[in-house]
Parts: C-alpha cells; sequence; structure tokens
C-alpha cells in the first residue's frame, strides 16, 4: 500500500510568515481529509506533497522515498487538482484531456483509451463531447479529477474541490473520491466539515499552520 510520512514539516513565505509548522503524520491509502479554515495552511500544504514548493524545514517521504531531494519519484505517481485549476472553455473534455495527456508526455499510442478509461471513471463519458463552455462547475470539476488520474496516481491530491458546487453536485463528488480511493492515498483539503465525516478514513485537522489531530473521523465526532 502507498504510505506518505511528513516528518516535522514546516513552510515560511518569503515575508517571513509561517504557513505551516511541525506538521508530522503517516498515512497509507485511504480518503485523508485536511480540515480547517481559510488561512490555516491547507493550500500551502498541498503545494508541498504536490512537490510544487519544497518545506523550508522537515521531511516528506512517499513510499521509503525522500521526495523533498528526490520528487521525481513522487511526481511519477502524483494527480494534482489545485484549487485554481481551469479548463479551456472552447474545447470538449475528451480533447482538453488529450492536450493533457500529450503535455504530460503520456504515450501517444495509449492517449485515446486513457482519456476515456478516465472520463468513465468520472462519469463523464455522456458529455465527453460538449464543449467546457457549456459544462456545469460539477462537471468540470469532474474533468479536473479526470486530467489528475491520467497517469493512474497512487497519490491523489484535491484542493477545496467542492467550492461553488451545489449540495447534489457536492454528493456526487464526495461518491467518486470514494470509489477512486481503494487502492491509493486521496488526499482532499475542505473547510466543510460534510464533505468528510462519511467518506473520509482519517482527518488531519490544522489550525495556524499546526496540525490540531489526526485520528478517524469517528474519534473527533466521539470528542467534540
Ligand atoms: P486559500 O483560498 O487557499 O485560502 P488564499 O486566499 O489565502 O488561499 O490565497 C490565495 C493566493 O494568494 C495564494 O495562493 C497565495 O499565493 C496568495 N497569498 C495569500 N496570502 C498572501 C500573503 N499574505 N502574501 C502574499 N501572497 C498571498
Ligand atoms: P488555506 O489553504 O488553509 O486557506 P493557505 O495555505 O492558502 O491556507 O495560507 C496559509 C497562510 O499563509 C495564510 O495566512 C495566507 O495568508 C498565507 N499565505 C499564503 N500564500 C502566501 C504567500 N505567497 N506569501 C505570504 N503568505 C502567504
Amino acid at each position: 500500500a502507498p504510505t506518505l510520512h511528513m516528518e516535522n514539516v514546516g513552510f515560511r513565505y518569503r515575508n517571513g510568515h509561517q504557513a505551516v509548522q511541525g506538521f508530522t503524520l503517516t498515512q497509507r491509502a485511504g480518503i485523508l481529509g485536511v480540515l480547517g479554515p481559510n488561512g490555516a495552511g491547507k493550500s500551502t500544504l498541498m503545494r508541498m506533497l504536490a512537490t510544487l514548493t519544497r518545506p523550508t524545514e522537515g521531511a516528506i517521504v512517499w513510499n521509503g522515498a525522500d521526495c523533498v531531494r528526490e520528487p521525481d519519484a513522487l511526481r511519477r505517481s502524483l494527480g494534482y487538482l489545485p484549487q485554481e485549476f481551469g479548463t479551456y472553455p472552447a474545447l470538449t473534455a475528451r480533447e482538453f484531456l488529450h492536450y493533457l495527456a500529450a503535455v504530460k508526455g503520456l504515450p501517444h499510442a495509449a492517449t485515446a483509451q486513457r482519456v476515456q478509461h478516465c472520463l468513465e471513471l468520472v462519469g463523464l463519458e455522456g458529455a465527453a463531447d460538449k464543449r467546457l463552455a457549456d459544462c456545469s462547475g460539477g462537471m468540470r470539476q469532474r474533468v479536473g479529477i479526470a486530467q489528475a488520474l491520467l497517469n493512474d496516481p497512487q497519490l491523489l491530491i484535491v484542493d477545496e474541490p467542492t467550492v461553488g458546487l451545489d449540495p447534489d453536485e457536492r454528493q456526487r463528488f464526495r461518491n467518486l473520491l470514494t470509489d477512486l480511493a481503494g487502492q491509493r492515498l486521496v488526499l482532499l483539503s475542505t473547510h466543510i466539515v460534510s464533505d468528510l465525516e462519511a467518506s473520509a478514513t482519517a482527518l488531519a485537522v490544522m489550525e495556524q499552520g499546526r496540525l490540531l489531530f489526526h485520528d478517524t473521523p469517528q474519534a473527533l465526532l466521539s470528542q467534540a
């Protein structure tokens, strides 16, 4: 099973702001919900785990390998849906995924099949040939997940994916992530508790950059 370990991870922005501090946890397959109010440090943490920014302190270890010094192994098994993910309105979902598969350097011969598979995984096969301009916010979020799945990642990172979705779309999105979790580790950041109580394997609660709590949702609710 995939294993992510963080040891005393911290991040200080250039202006001196310490956004993440003393973060230590180990997590295997399933859904790890990262919960905290705006400004808690969730996006900063996600960007470090996506190897887009290096921790200013501590170590991140993926399947036994130090991925701060050697990020490539993690990058090959990483899918990332950033908070600010944008699609391209003039393209269809299928065209957009083809484009990203080429940008990501996926083998050309396998692309059409892989794109189709990812469209099916997120339940978009019926809308694959509609322009993204004509798709709902929920559908575009599914395209975001589909692009993160193109390389069949073992670690899937999704940052505040339910912002702007209506309650129905939110529920479908939660079900989708639960289906995807299986053998993968899914990291889901949110400030909405109901995104996580039913679906998360574990919760990491953050406040002002610190990890306050890391346990099952049941354990958290029994304390509340
Ligand atoms: P989030 O929506 O994750 O809470 P923020 O609203 O805090 O993110 O920030 C949005 C973007 O603005 C961040 O990606 C960050 O790069 C930038 N930003 C936020 N706060 C500051 C700051 N104090 N100084 C400079 N840039 C900032
Ligand atoms: P969250 O995703 O939980 O809302 P962020 O990781 O976006 O939190 O931000 C954590 C803290 O770091 C916030 O106080 C934010 O204003 C600050 N911050 C974010 N980006 C920057 C930046 N580029 N420079 C300085 N401070 C930042």
